[in-house]
Parts: C-alpha cells; sequence; structure tokens
C-alpha cells in the first residue's frame, strides 16, 4: 500500500493530469463506495481508497500525503454523512473500519478501548452479551463510527443526562495531520483531545477511544405521549431533563408529526406496534396542523418486579399533560431497543428508500426561541411533513464542555431538530432538489426572526458561513489547525480549510 503511494506522490508532484487517478484505481480497493455517502447529494470521486490496519499505517500515509503539494486525506467511517464530509476529491480516502483493534473492556468495568473505525452496534453487542455493560451515551442509529460520531457529537435520548458521546470519552488515540500518533485526554495533550472531540475530522483521525461504561439494565419501558399544545409538550419535555439524577427517564427524545391519516408524516408514525391505534377523536378539530409526541424509557432488570415498573414510571409520568388516552408503550430487551432504527433501516432498504437520497437538515435551536422556530417552521413550511422522523428534543449545555470544538446556541436549554427526510419513488412528495430548497428556506426564515441556533452536522460552502457558524471560537479553531494539521490535508469534504489556506 505504502509503495503505491510513495509512487503515487512521485507521479502528482510531476504531472498532477488523470494518469495517477487511473493507476489508483487499479492498485486499491473499488472507489465507488468513497465517492457517495447517505445524503445521495454529493458525488466526488477519489484517486484511491485505503485501508489501513493501524494507526502507524494511518501515520505513514498522512506524512506522505505531506510530500504531495496537493493530496487530502479523508477518514471515512461508515459514510453516514449527508454532505460529502467523508469525502476527498481525487485525494485519499481512509476506510476506518478496516483497523484491526479489537475490542477491549478493562478490568474496571468502566472504560473500553475501541477502533475508532468500530460500528456502535459491533460495540453494543460485544460489551452486552460479554461483560454485562454497555457506553453511557447513544445515538439514535447505530449503523455509524465512534470516530464519526466524536467527530461531531453523537446525540440521542440519553445525552441530557450524561452529555453527547463526545462528553463520554476518556482517551484518545489521534494521528494528527503531521503525522505523529499521539494518545490525548483532559491531562495528556488536552488541546488535541478538547479539539478532536467535535472537531469534524479537522485536527487528526481518530484511532482509538477509551469509552465510558456502566452496567447495562436488562429491559427497556418504551412509552410515547401525544401533545396538542407545543406549550405543554416542552414544558414537559425540559421538567424531565431538568429533574434530578434518579428522579426522571433513563431517555427522553420528543418528535412532531402531521395532524392527518399520512401513514409516514401523520398519526400512524405514534404507535409503538403496528397493532396500536391512534385515535384523533381523542383531541379537539381546534388542534393545528401539527401535534407533537414526547418519548420517554425506563431501564429495569429482569430481577425487577412488574408491579415496582409500573409504580416508577407512574410516579415519573405523574403531572405530566400529555392527551388523555394518548400513551403508547412497549416492552423490549435493551439491545432490541436501541437497536430499534435498524429495523427500519431493513424496511427502509425492502422500500428502496434507504439508498435513494437523503438531504437531512439538522439544528440545535435555543430554548428562547423555539416557540418561534416551531411557529414558522413547523406549523408553516413542515405542516405537510418532511417524509420521514421531524426530530424535537431538549439538551442542556452544562453537559457540554466547552472546551471542545462543537458550536452551540445560547443558553442552557437548547433543541436539538432533525428533519430526516426520506424520499419514496413510489409517493408524491417534493422532489430531492425542492427538499434542498425547503431547507435553505428553514434556514432563512430562521435569520429573517433573529432565531439562535447552530447548524448540527454542519455543512457550508464558504469560509465566511464557517466563520459564523464557530463565531467567537473561531480563532481558536483555526489555531488548533495551524498546530495539527497546518497544511490541511485532512477531511477536505468539510469544505473548511483549503491546502494553501495558511498562505492565501
Ligand atoms: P462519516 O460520515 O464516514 O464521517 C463523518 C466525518 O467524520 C467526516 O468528515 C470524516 O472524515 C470524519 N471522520 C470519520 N471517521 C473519523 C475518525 N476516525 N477520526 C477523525 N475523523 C473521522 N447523529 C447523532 O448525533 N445522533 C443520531 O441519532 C444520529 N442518527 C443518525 C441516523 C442515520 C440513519 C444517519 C445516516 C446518521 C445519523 N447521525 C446521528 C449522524 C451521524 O452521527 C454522522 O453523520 C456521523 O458522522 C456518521 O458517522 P460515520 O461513521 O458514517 O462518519
Amino acid at each position: 500500500m505504502i509503495a503505491f503511494i510513495e509512487r503515487f506522490v512521485h507521479e502528482n508532484d510531476v504531472d498532477s493530469s488523470d494518469s495517477a487517478s487511473d493507476y489508483a484505481g487499479e492498485v486499491l480497493s473499488d472507489l465507488s463506495d468513497a465517492g457517495h455517502d447517505f445524503g445521495g447529494l454529493q458525488f466526488s470521486k477519489p484517486l484511491a481508497v485505503l485501508r489501513p490496519s493501524d494507526a502507524s499505517d494511518v501515520a505513514k500515509i498522512l506524512r506522505l500525503a505531506a510530500r504531495s503539494p496537493h493530496l487530502t486525506v479523508a477518514a471515512r467511517g461508515n459514510g453516514h454523512s449527508v454532505n460529502g464530509q467523508a469525502m476527498a476529491h481525487r485525494g485519499l480516502v481512509v476506510d476506518m473500519k478496516s483497523l484491526s483493534l479489537p475490542i477491549h473492556v478493562h478490568a474496571d468495568g468502566i472504560h473500553a478501548d475501541v477502533a475508532g473505525g468500530a460500528l456502535w452496534e459491533d460495540v453494543l453487542r460485544h460489551c452486552v452479551v460479554n461483560h454485562r455493560l454497555a457506553p453511557r451515551s447513544w445515538t439514535d442509529y447505530l449503523g455509524l463510527t465512534v470516530g464519526g460520531t466524536l467527530s461531531n457529537a453523537g446525540v440521542s435520548g440519553q445525552a441530557f443526562a450524561h452529555g453527547p458521546q463526545t462528553e463520554n470519552v476518556t482517551e484518545l488515540e489521534v494521528v494528527t495531520g503531521n503525522g505523529d500518533v499521539l494518545v490525548c485526554s483532559k491531562r495528556q495533550n488536552s488541546e488535541l483531545f478538547f479539539g478532536a472531540l467535535g472537531g469534524l475530522g479537522q485536527f487528526g483521525i481518530i484511532t482509538r477511544a477509551r469509552v465510558l461504561l456502566q452496567p447495562a439494565p436488562d429491559m427497556v419501558r418504551w412509552i410515547r405521549v401525544v401533545y396538542t399544545e407545543f406549550r405543554d409538550f416542552t414544558r414537559d419535555a425540559e421538567s424531565l431533563v431538568t429533574r434530578p439524577d434518579g428522579d426522571t427517564f433513563d431517555y427522553v427524545e420528543g418528535f412532531v408529526f402531521v395532524n392527518s391519516d399520512d401513514p409516514v408524516n401523520g398519526w400512524p408514525s405514534v404507535p409503538l406496534d403496528r397493532y396500536g391505534s391512534f385515535d384523533p377523536g381523542r383531541f379537539s378539530n381546534s388542534a393545528g396542523p401539527v401535534l407533537y409526541c414526547l418519548e420517554v424509557a425506563l431501564h429495569y432488570k429482569n430481577e425487577d418486579s412488574p408491579s415496582t415498573v409500573d409504580t416508577k414510571v407512574e410516579r415519573l409520568m405523574g403531572g405530566l399533560r400529555g392527551k388523555e388516552g394518548m400513551r403508547f408503550e412497549a416492552e423490549l430487551g435493551y439491545m432490541e431497543f436501541l437497536l430499534r432504527v435498524k429495523r427500519v433501516e431493513e424496511e427502509a432498504k425492502a422500500k428502496g428508500i434507504w439508498g435513494a437520497p437523503h438531504p437531512w437538515l439538522n439544528l440545535f435551536v435555543s430554548k428562547n426561541d423555539i416557540g418561534e422556530f416551531d411557529h414558522v417552521v413547523f406549523k408553516n413550511i413542515l405542516k405537510h411533513g418532511v417524509g420521514g422522523p421531524m426530530l424535537l428534543y431538549p439538551l442542556l449545555r452544562s453537559k457540554w464542555d466547552s472546551r471542545k470544538s462543537v458550536a452551540l446556541p445560547e443558553g442552557e436549554i437548547f433543541y436539538l431538530v432533525a428533519l430526516l427526510r426520506f424520499c419514496s419513488p413510489y409517493q408524491d412528495g417534493l422532489s430531492v432538489h425542492q427538499m434542498v430548497v425547503q431547507n435553505q428556506e428553514i434556514l432563512q426564515s430562521c435569520t429573517k426572526h433573529g432565531i439562535d441556533y447552530k447548524l448540527y452536522l454542519p455543512h457550508y460552502n464558504s469560509v465566511e458561513g464557517w466563520k459564523r457558524h464557530f463565531g467567537n471560537q473561531w480563532t481558536r479553531f483555526q489555531e488548533r489547525k495551524a498546530r495539527f494539521d497546518p497544511m490541511a490535508i485532512l477531511a477536505p469534504g468539510q469544505k473548511i480549510f483549503s491546502r494553501n489556506w495558511q498562505h492565501s
């Protein structure tokens, strides 16, 4: 592999024409996957896809890339970005899933060392099946790599309690853009540790992470409650995420759905099993075009009696303002709960919509402006839905260490808004282009109405956009770049820095 890169660098220095590209394709694996991502909106052919087996291979790739004046390197986790973030146009894509580090659970029962390219679903299975332990903070879908989510944040219904996944690792091994393999933590090489977490792959490639664990429960009681009034929904959601530890659920999320019988966007999307029925007669005709659903879950052990679990659930639900008779419940194993989106994936694959484009838009919106956002976006622009889930749930800023790279809106409480659009070839609805335009309309409306938001999984095409995104963190972000990847070799698909950025 390395001989190939040596040869490529030599050729590329002399002549950057397509001959090198043709040559690369022959030597290494199929390039087509690395040119696509889950979003399906961008395509960018790399020169080669490399499959390193350990951190020292990754370091060799980066050191060799540094010898070329324009070669870039993108780590590719599972390619589940939606805007080409893991691509490298005419550069090298490093397939992180090839790293061969086995998952190692420490004897202390609190830490596990996992490869940067490990899938979270494999980490889950290994820790639960072999050790009855599990990481504390998750994403909804687990077909994502450890390094891919740590480069963004990694949020789900546990983040209000434990912080995002970036707050649940104590040590990383990172290969910087300089080709140095460094172990970092809050105390050792701390600037790299804080920079890499949420750092959009800009400062180094995460080859190993030490993840915090907790005892795994056996079972989960999963509950959904419907609201017609936005204010009641947010009041209850915020109350649940700000209650003291032990006095709330283990998981709190929520979503917005359309007040109609639309099978994808409307009432049928709420019951937790196919036999549950949604009775719209339970609320008045005055309900608006969209409704809200709080989603919570409680962990328990096999030895907990059903009445103990019932009593705890009723205590925690007490005082919530959800609609009478609009509560849906399911009982399932802990792994089954965490792997719930895998079932959605299988169904979507069967319908041919998993591989179709996904113009997703994810935002963090300040609590101060979430009412206005509801009015302008959910009740107006999105009153017919997005062809998939519209997630909405509160998070707490105090659970996010501000030394890390993620940009957040102001205030202690902010909301994750995830507009998870699916394009169905068989249904009427917006075209992909219209969805992209609607996303722009949403962002323009936020700006027009002075709504305080930050993009999550951000995507900008100009440095101006990135400067606005990072605000007063921009200088620190640039300084970290100058220190850990001064030639801007890494993660070119984020379109933040170009190889000659320090001279432009
Ligand atoms: P990739 O898309 O391959 O890479 C993402 C970025 O990280 C790229 O810039 C890449 O170069 C860089 N990168 C990848 N690996 C490394 C590494 N080891 N070191 C340094 N940089 C690296 N996010 C949430 O927070 N919560 C959710 O619930 C959630 N659900 C999702 C559900 C689905 C179906 C999908 C498609 C995405 C979801 N996401 C969610 C978003 C997801 O976390 C990000 O898109 C993430 O980047 C995808 O991980 P990946 O392994 O596919 O990374």
